[in-house]
């Protein structure tokens, strides 16, 4: 969580707000947005989506790894807290179908990436945020081959290189992180709803993005 902004700090991402006096209304910012919409802060020189650091910072709340924050109304630009909502990658994807708002071709797979894009995926494996490729390929609607000759600097070679040397890490080991197959506090996590709650193992899968094969073998490997 973010918890060491500090008054100035807020004030001045405040003044980028548009609130209104009814808070059913979207709240749009005026952040210079990426190709869909989205708007980047930084605190402290580390770099937060607009929406995460709102949801995070209004209900004092940590968005669980794995999971979006997703808009009810449909609007990028908004931040209206009420109408953020946590959601998985699924979610996020079904809602947008519901919406017909497709922002790609249907076929996956053959999509093109934009720069944004190729950074935030870099920016998402080197931060642990997916299991595995197959992950990164459904989040980002590509194929696998796509994300790995990315990984492996066989394609947009020119961002990577830049990613790298800014983030001082080696484009192996952001693809290392993609690989493994769970992350060990996702896990923690899993084992800790098998444990106290009467989910269904498919409803946990939901919750944390990921197959319910996955809870099936840590449940297993759990007894
Ligand atoms: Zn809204």
């Amino acid at each position: 969580m973010i918890n060491n902004v500090t008054k100035e700090q807020l004030r001045r991402i405040a003044k980028r707000i548009k609130t209104t006096t009814d808070t059913d209304d979207c709240w749009e910012h005026s952040y210079a947005p990426d190709k869909n919409g989205y708007a980047t802060i930084y605190i402290n020189y580390q770099k937060y989506r607009l929406s995460r650091f709102i949801y995070e910072y209004h209900y004092q709340e940590d968005i669980p790894k794995n999971m979006l924050i997703c808009h009810s109304c449909d609007n990028p630009k908004c931040v209206n807290p009420k109408h953020l909502f946590i959601g998985s990658h699924k979610d996020n994807m079904k809602d947008m179908v519901n919406k017909n708002r497709q922002a790609k071709g249907e076929n996956q797979g053959t999509s093109k990436l934009t720069t944004i894009e190729v950074e935030t995926i870099l920016l998402d494996c080197l931060n642990n945020k997916f299991n595995n490729m197959s992950e990164v390929s459904r989040c980002y609607k590509v194929s696998v081959q796509q994300i790995t000759r990315i990984l492996e600097g066989e394609s947009w070679n020119h961002i990577s290189s830049k990613f790298t040397k800014e983030h001082n890490v080696s484009l192996k080991s952001i693809k290392e992180n993609t690989k493994k197959s769970i992350k060990e506090n996702t896990k923690n996590e899993i084992i800790k709803m098998l444990e106290t709650t009467n989910l269904k193992q498919n409803q946990i899968a939901k919750m944390f993005g990921v197959s319910r094969h996955v809870v099936g073998d840590i449940n297993k490997k759990n007894k």
